[in-house]
């Protein structure tokens, strides 16, 4: 393909991707396929000479569309949204085309600065306290990561270096594999599962503290658990909050949580990976109240701030506490202004060394829509969740399993697990709309989640009398 080709199917595939995202919602949403369907449709091996861009083309609607969840269909409800604009998606595109791996500053100083300035404008956004803000005298800053599962991860090996080193410092005398055997993380029994599984690659115990009857942990309750180990011998480390948990976003009591963490020396890391972005608006604020007590803080604004995966925002308290702990210097990766204290290199602030452009998807989601565009988006959704919730209240079959905050509405049938689950195998049979469940106290649940830009209140409304439809046949049934 040469450049004249290049601009030529370039102009047809944003007309491709436009046509798309206007028209998901005339797709069924779930696809029909079975597994291993796609293997099939195409040849066993790639072709020795090449296909025409034609052949290629056609086959995206062949092959691909029909095994794709449209998870920018108005009618997706699942999960958390994956966030998606058409400035993120230009941004991309821009992307791809400077083709940079921003490992060093000098590897491309665009793409480290614009990211250090970008996670400051976010960090204001968000009324993060000054610490974390780079441009100023802080001694802390933000970085992007992949996805929030390596910002956990990040923190959790940052903490665990720090934790040996001052223990080490103490206790001279006792090697360090004894040392590290003594060590605990603690996490909310409700927390997102790449939390326990960033101690199970990091080799870490990690303890699950219960929760209150809004799914949220005390103080008291973590306190405890601290109290016990530490009595058994143990040294607790680290605790991963989470301020709006996946099930159904109860918000660890971080006030509370953070000034027992910073008396007992455990490193506060915040996962607020889908809240994160309702922040910027301040009635939500509050909410975030205590993340001063926090040692990291990471959210997703490709989850709910209309940027493209991926691109999780992460900050820390103190760089050192990240950088000391995986700085590995090959020649080959110093360059002339390393030691001038003024830039940063991200590659050690993550556990790759490649690294994408991905602030541009950023400066152009923030200057295209401005901090109100995006605060308009978050209370659309919040209001058509509130929306939800009141059709389901209205209605005396069904009944709310938590707190709508934002735009998540967990609810269910009145009456055993096994309705819902066939309530919600009947929904996912007929693909008109998507959703997934959560246990709940041991209640199946189903959950409702707010994901498109398109989705309206017409398509509520729509999703609405589906499910009832649905459930009036299967009450009828099981009369
Ligand atoms: C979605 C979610 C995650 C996982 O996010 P990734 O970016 O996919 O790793 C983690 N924690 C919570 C609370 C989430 O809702």
């Amino acid at each position: 393909m040469d450049a004249a080709e290049f601009r030529r199917r370039g102009k047809e595939m944003v007309d491709y991707v436009a046509d798309y995202l206007e028209n998901t919602e005339q797709r069924p949403v779930y696809p029909d396929v079975e597994p291993g369907y796609l293997r099939s449709l195409i040849p066993p091996e790639a072709p020795l000479q090449p296909d025409s861009y034609d052949d290629v083309i056609k086959d995206v609607e062949r092959v691909i569309m029909p095994g794709v969840t449209h998870w920018q269909s108005p009618y997706f409800y699942a999960y958390f949204p994956g966030g998606s604009s058409y400035p993120a998606m230009l941004a991309d595109m821009l992307c791809a085309a400077i083709g940079c791996i921003g490992f060093t500053w000098a590897a491309s100083p665009a793409c480290t600065e614009l990211e250090t300035v970008m996670l400051d404008w976010l960090g204001k956004m968000l009324k993060l306290p000054e610490h974390f803000i780079a441009g100023t005298q802080g001694l802390g800053g933000g970085v992007i990561q992949g996805t929030a599962s390596e910002a956990t991860l990040m923190s959790l090996l940052a903490a665990r270096c720090k934790a040996l080193k001052r223990i080490q410092a103490a206790k001279p005398d006792i090697p360090e594999c004894e040392l590290r055997t003594k060590l605990v993380a603690y996490t909310s029994e409700q927390a997102h599962s790449s939390v326990e599984r960033a101690s199970l690659i990091a080799e870490v115990t990690m303890r699950k503290v219960p929760t209150d009857g809004t799914y949220a942990v005390r103080g008291s309750m973590l306190k405890k658990m601290l109290e016990e180990d530490k009595a058994a011998g143990l040294v607790p480390f680290y605790f991963c909050a989470t301020l709006g948990t996946t099930p159904s976003l109860a918000f660890d009591r971080i006030t509370e949580l953070g000034p027992i963490c910073n008396e007992e020396n455990v490193w506060m890391h915040i996962d607020a990976a889908y809240a994160g972005s309702a922040f910027i608006c301040p009635e939500f604020r509050p909410l975030l109240n205590g993340v001063e007590f926090a040692d990291s803080f990471n959210f997703n604004p490709h989850k709910w701030l209309l940027i493209n995966f991926d691109c999780s925002a992460m900050w820390v308290k103190k760089r050192e506490d990240m950088i000391g702990a995986f700085k590995v210097d090959p020649l080959y990766l110093k360059h002339e202004n390393q030691e001038s204290g003024l830039i940063t290199d991200y590659r050690h602030w993550q556990i790759a060394l490649g690294r994408r452009f991905r602030s541009l998807k950023m400066w152009f989601v923030f200057r295209l829509y401005g901090l109100q565009g995006l605060q308009a988006h978050i209370r659309k959704q919040v209001a058509l969740a509130k929306e939800f919730e009141s059709f389901v209240r209205a209605d005396k079959r069904f009944e709310i399993c938590a707190e709508v905050i934002m735009g998540l509405v967990c609810f269910r049938l009145k009456g055993s697990n096994d309705l819902n689950q066939l309530l919600l195998k009947r929904i996912t049979q007929h693909r008109e709309i998507h959703l997934v469940p959560c246990q709940l106290s041991g209640l199946f649940v189903l959950r409702f989640a707010i994901c498109s830009r398109r989705t309206d209140s017409k398509h509520i409304q729509h999703a609405w009398r589906h499910i009832t439809q649905l459930s009036c046949e299967l009450l009828q049934e099981n009369h």
